[in-house]
């Protein structure tokens, strides 16, 4: 019997460093997501945090890949790819059939178009404007005095939308404010987010040609809300996995899988 292999991928982001090891290419045996991204103690914090989720040591682990905003920046990897290719491979490894995958990190959206053989075939990617962006929400849940997990919850609640006109962040968070100001819903101003975020989002997404079935991966898939708004605006039925967020780091390991086992 062939002994076991255990891959890690690593996903350096902007805002969280996410780890996530599999054993043989298909069981995950650990994986952490910890809030603080490229630059910070957060990679390595989430390396020792997956580790020790799958009682492994380092030197258990035949090969590290790493991705994501800062994957040039994180020693000790065997290989390093594109946030492009990890979102691309996670997604299809656990949504064969996904032919369009939208991720929303926390500073940047992308649009990936994946073909029948599983291989990314074209993208889009707004990584030039916060809007429509993690970075968006954290600052107007900031404003709101609510933490992002809570957003989805409010826009549940709410009866109505209220329009955000403002394309910019930094001038729909004055807008927010004078909403506050004027004793507005917070929860219909929440669904207003969501939908301003979502109307960005589709504008990419249109560009590209959205092709069924749709995936959402990253740490803005976790908020319903968005995800409801964005189904609304592109009119289609999107799948979000459990592990949305750790979309990337899985990625990653199983491209070192498919490498290991060459
Ligand atoms: P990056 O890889 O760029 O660091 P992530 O894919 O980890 O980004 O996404 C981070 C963003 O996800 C945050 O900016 C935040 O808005 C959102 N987010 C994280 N956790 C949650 C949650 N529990 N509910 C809603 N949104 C979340």
């Amino acid at each position: 019997m062939e002994a076991n292999r255990y891959t890690m991928g690593v996903d350096v982001g902007s805002t969280t460093s996410k780890c996530l090891i599999l054993k043989n290419g298909c069981e995950v045996l650990g994986s952490a997501v910890i809030s603080a991204g490229t630059g910070t103690s957060g990679p390595g914090r989430a390396v020792a945090a997956a580790l020790e989720k799958a009682g492994l040591q380092r030197g258990d682990v035949c090969c590290v890949t790493a991705t994501g905003y800062g994957r040039n920046t994180f020693g000790g990897a065997d290989y390093v790819i594109s946030e492009l290719s990890a979102h691309a491979i996670g997604a299809n490894a656990a949504f064969p059939e996904a032919r369009t995958v939208i991720d929303i990190g926390g500073q940047d959206a992308k649009v990936i178009r994946i073909g029948a053989n599983g291989k990314m075939e074209n993208f889009l990617m707004n990584d030039k404007c916060a809007a429509g962006t993690g970075r968006f929400l954290d600052v107007m849940a900031r404003v709101l005095e609510l933490d992002v997990n809570e957003l989805a919850e409010k826009d549940a609640q709410a009866k109505t939308a209220v329009s955000i006109s403002s394309t910019c962040t930094v001038f729909a968070e004055s807008e927010v404010i004078s909403q506050l100001a004027n004793n507005v819903d917070i929860c219909s101003l929440v669904a207003g987010i969501h939908a301003s975020v979502a109307v960005r989002t589709a504008s990419l997404a249109k560009r590209l040609g959205v092709m069924e079935p749709v995936v959402m991966t990253g740490g803005v898939a976790k908020n319903a809300g968005v995800v409801r708004a964005l189904e609304k605006e592109l009119g289609v039925k999107i799948s979000v996995s459990a592990d949305c967020q750790l979309n990337g780091a899985y990625g990653a390991s199983v491209c070192g899988w498919n490498k290991v086992k060459e």
